[in-house]
């Protein structure tokens, strides 16, 4: 039954009025499926409530950070209380310790600098790579994304191991003119590119696991093989967890891989859950590297509001609330979800698969495997829109897109879990 949308139509009105599409950011927009953005006037756990006053069960989670659920009442009472003293200074703070303390015992860096996105995190991990290499070339995978850095806005060129074309207007040929994009899980093309440039290249950046064309894991030591050609070739490997950060699994999808193959990225960075729902970003890696920065070294990068105490407190609590239970409940509810979408989809005859990293997910409307961004782009994005409409109607708020993940939170308990499963059947016969 579709919901009243009259009041999300009216603020969509008065939002395109003043802002270009009506939203802050393009992947909020409905382009690609069509109709009214949803407003949201609160959230709470699971649920998302609109200014109509409809509830949905939200597979969104802000697109990643929320994995804790809603309005947490723990993290609303640190942020409530580091807010109550100031909300910025200006000067170093204890919560900015804290996090960089936590995240140094998570994962395999030993210095963190914080910033307040994850466009700022990459942006500023690639200086520091050029920076502490003394060479200019940054190769990267096409589908990846890493927030909207002019040099990774970046197109394949003609040709494998040639340098990149602008991915948008308003990005000069001379901002992509030092990217290498190539096709992701390929090891012909990343050797290529490194017996033709190797000598120039400065890092190679990867999404730790792609989540940003669905999720395309990378095949078993991928990112082994990614590391050690970097070594070989005196390039670094840029591990970008933005996404799979603490959320992956505890120790984000380094904890997946690395770990258990035995070999650590150079740099990485992150954002998302480690703001718990506030800008808060990060990169970090190997100290002598993380010394070229200044103050201690010459590459420069600063933030008036990097390290703020309001946002790192949130983070900090979300972290310290990122148990191991957590991220077994996030398996389960995934595993529950991922088999009741195919059991829907193969009912109503949809060619459809299903793939995740640790306890990330996501859906693509194509046969499988996906391998890489051609294989994503084969997607009937026609029946994912029908099959999103058909969610919303039955209460269940998935990507406006068929091009990312669908996340799960702390806060999925049976009952959303069961609106999720009870919507199924009916958006999967929209589909076909
Ligand atoms: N890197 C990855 C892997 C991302 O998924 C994103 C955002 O979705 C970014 C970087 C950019 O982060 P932000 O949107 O905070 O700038």
């Amino acid at each position: 039954m579709p919901a009243p949308t009259d009041a999300s139509a009216a603020l969509f009105a008065r939002a395109r009025a003043v802002t270009p599409g009506g939203v802050n950011s393009p992947v909020r927009a409905f382009d690609a499926v069509g109709g009214t953005p949803r407003f949201i006037r609160s959230a709470r756990g699971a649920w998302l409530t609109d200014v109509d006053g409809n509830d949905y069960v939200d597979l969104i989670c802000s697109w990643g950070p929320m994995l804790l659920g809603h309005a947490h009442p723990e993290v609303q009472a640190a942020v409530q209380a580091a807010v109550a003293c100031g909300s910025s200074y200006g000067t170093p703070t204890e919560p900015e310790v804290e996090l960089a303390e936590e995240i140094v015992a998570r994962t395999p860096v030993e210095r963190v600098r914080f910033v307040s996105s994850g466009t700022e995190a990459t942006m500023s991990a690639i200086r520091l790579a050029r920076g502490a290499t003394g060479r200019d070339v940054v190769v990267k995978f096409a589908g990846c994304y890493h927030g909207h850095v002019d040099s990774l806005l970046a197109s394949a060129g003609s040709g494998l191991a040639t340098f990149a074309v602008p991915g948008t207007p308003g990005v000069p040929e001379s901002s992509t003119a030092l990217t290498l994009v190539l096709p992701y899980n390929d090891r012909a093309a990343v050797e290529k590119a490194f017996a033709d440039h190797g000598d120039r290249i400065a890092c190679l950046v990867t999404e730790a696991a792609p989540g940003n064309m669905g999720m395309v894991p990378p095949e078993p030591g991928f990112n082994a093989f990614l590391a050690e050609t970097c070594r070989a070739h005196g390039a670094l490997f840029v591990s970008d967890e933005v996404m799979t950060g603490f959320r992956a699994s505890r120790t984000g999808q380094w904890g997946l891989d690395g770990a258990v193959e035995g070999w650590v990225p150079d740099l990485v960075t992150f954002g998302k859950v480690m703001g718990g729902g506030f800008p808060a970003a990060a990169f970090g890696g190997r100290a002598d590297l993380m010394a070229h920065l200044a103050p201690e070294g010459r590459v420069y990068q600063a933030g008036t509001l990097s390290g703020n105490p309001v946002a790192t407190t949130a983070g900090l609590t979300t972290l310290r609330l990122a148990t191991d239970e957590v991220y077994d409940h996030l398996t389960r509810a995934g595993d529950t979800v991922k088999a009741a979408v195919g059991e829907a989809l193969n009912a109503a005859g949809v060619p459809h698969t299903v793939q995740s990293s640790g306890t990330m997910f996501s859906v693509f409307f194509t046969e499988g495997p996906v391998r890489d961004f051609e294989d994503a782009s084969r997607q009937d994005v026609a029946a994912y829109a029908a099959f999103f409409h058909a969610m919303l109607d039955g209460g269940v708020h998935l990507p406006p897109s068929a091009y990312e993940g669908w996340f799960l939170s702390a806060a999925h308990d049976d009952r959303a879990i069961g609106t999720v499963l009870d919507a199924l059947p009916a958006a999967a016969r929209a589909a076909a």
